[in-house]
């Protein structure tokens, strides 16, 4: 590991003077302490936030509810709010890593989490994500977790979160700070498709924090869904794994939502998906034909050529499980 300067901010707005591109903000540690012991981030200071008043969930005046990005993967999951208004989320969440792991990890650091690529994490490969113009080497490489959708010739990485999957499907917004003030951003927005600058995972500049995830008044309570497919039943990424949520009067879908994981740089959406499920009755053939417009034009590697029919089944389950009622 390189030597580092360390900084504690007791305010967000010093946290923000204090970032460039040269730093990092660590919260719960759980990702960037391991990149670092890797040689993956060589970063010349650290600026601990988790003094930072930023561990509350609150609601909103639109009735969402605005959640810090100090509060933990497992206080968040297990908020009342959460669990009854939003148990896509809580769901999401609990299926990903292990207990011990949640209590550490926060809303902020899972949004940011970097791929689990393992192209990506070894220094002695290359890797565009780790050091543009070096190649990549999980395109003809092993790609079983590998993307199917939108991905480049630069870069074939995954997004790893789980909650990232919900958030997108909830469409919530980012809440950020930097020097010049602050922004809001639709999460649908937040995270990025390769092209050729993989080495940026989102929008977020160096010198910006986030501050808060904040949830519409939506939660899809009734009629919501969080399918994970892994390879071992706990601790393990997603090779796929899909939000469904359902708006139904009766048997007829009034609003859908569906978004992927595992299959892209970013949690995958895709409008037309969403809107052939509406205003037909929730079963099987609306659920194939939303499945086969959202991985249209899949693109599969060496050896994920599974993936594309096994997010279609998936799909097809979790909006099946949707439609019968949340499971609690
Ligand atoms: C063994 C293992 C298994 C796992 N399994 C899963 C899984 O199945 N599903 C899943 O979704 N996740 C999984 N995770 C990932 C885990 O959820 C993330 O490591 C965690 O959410 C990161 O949060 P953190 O607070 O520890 O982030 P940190 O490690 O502190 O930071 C991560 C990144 O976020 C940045 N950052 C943190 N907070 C902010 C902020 N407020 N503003 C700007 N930048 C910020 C940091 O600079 C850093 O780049 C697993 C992790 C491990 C180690």
């Amino acid at each position: 590991m390189n030597p580092f300067d360390y900084a504690c901010p007791s305010s967000v707005d010093e946290a923000v003077a204090l970032a460039g591109p040269d730093s990092r903000f660590i919260a719960g540690g759980t990702n960037i302490l391991d990149l670092m012991k890797e040689n993956v981030l060589r970063p010349g200071r650290l600026i601990d936030i988790t003094r930072l008043p930023l561990g509350e969930i609150a609601s909103t005046l639109e009735g969402g509810l605005r959640i810090g990005a100090l509060v933990s993967n497992s206080d968040l999951a297990w908020h009342p709010e959460v669990q009854h208004r939003y148990p896509l989320l809580a769901q999401a969440i609990l299926s990903g890593a292990s207990a011990q792991l949640r209590n550490m990890a926060t809303t902020g650091g899972n949004l940011l989490q970097r791929t689990r690529c393992w192209y990506f994490y070894d220094t002695g490969t290359p890797c565009n994500k780790r050091e543009p113009g070096s190649g990549c080497g999980a395109r003809d490489g092993v790609n079983r977790m590998h993307a199917i959708l939108g991905a480049s010739d630069a870069c074939v990485a995954v997004h790893p979160s789980d909650m990232c999957v919900a958030l997108a499907a909830l469409e919530a917004r980012v809440q950020v700070k930097g020097p010049h003030g602050e922004r809001s951003i639709l999460f649908e927005d937040f995270h990025r498709l390769p092209g050729d600058q993989p080495e940026r995972d989102n929008v977020l500049a160096d010198d910006e924090l986030i501050t808060a995830v904040e949830l519409p008044a939506e939660g899809f309570a009734n009629h919501s869904a969080y399918l994970k497919v892994r390879e071992r039943a706990s601790y393990a990424f997603a090779l796929v794994s899909v939000a469904a949520a359902l708006d139904l009067d009766g048997n007829t879908i009034r609003r859908a939502r569906l978004a992927l994981g595992g299959v892209a740089h970013k949690p995958w959406r895709r409008e037309k998906a969403e809107a052939l499920l509406v205003g037909r009755r929730a079963e099987d053939g609306a659920f194939a034909q939303a499945a086969e417009a959202l991985l249209e034009g899949s693109q599969p590697l060496t050896y994920n050529a599974f993936k594309p029919e096994l997010a279609r089944r998936a799909i097809i389950r979790a909006l099946t499980d949707a439609a019968g009622g949340t499971a609690r």
